[in-house]
């Protein structure tokens, strides 16, 4: 997964949730580093499962997150700002700082061209760590898909 100079509608994925099977979960990563390979073994390992595009989707998604996976330099700033906006057109969007780097920089905080963070947007959750592993990344979307559903 990664940012792409295209329309984001293609790169959004729908993942099932292998223990919330009736959630549906749209998932935009943005994966800048080393952390988006935890968000691919989350989906390697089984513990999201993804929806085929056919058979036709029955349903609209239980939620639309996008996790922000790496390391964001002041290049790629601007590329995540615009993915952000064209979400956000489509509908409600909840952002997760996945590991370190998209939280405050993470190890590379003090290089020039290193953003301490997101700060372009507003952030839902935080996923601790370098990397965080990829049942953190699924609690937390089950932590997410939860209280939505008690709300
Ligand atoms: S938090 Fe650690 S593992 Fe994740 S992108 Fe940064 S350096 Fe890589």
């Amino acid at each position: 997964m990664a940012v792409y100079d295209q329309t984001t509608t293609n790169l959004l994925v729908v993942w099932r949730l292998a223990s919330r099977p009736n959630a549906r979960v749209q998932v935009m990563g943005a994966g800048l580093a080393c952390c988006s390979l935890e968000v691919e073994a989350a989906a390697a390992t089984g513990l999201l499962v993804r929806e085929e595009a056919e058979p036709p989707k029955p349903e609209p998604p239980t939620a639309t997150v996008l996790v922000v996976a790496g390391t964001i330099t002041e290049a790629l700033e601007p590329a995540l700002e615009r993915l952000h906006a064209e979400l956000v057109q489509q509908g409600p969007v909840r952002v997760m700082s996945f590991g370190a780097c998209a939280t405050s920089g993470g190890p590379y905080w003090d290089a020039p061209t290193v953003a301490k963070g997101i700060r372009s947007f507003p952030v839902e959750s935080y996923v601790p760590g370098c990397p965080p592993r990829p049942e953190a990344l699924v609690a937390e979307l089950e932590r997410l898909v939860d209280s939505m559903a008690a709300a």
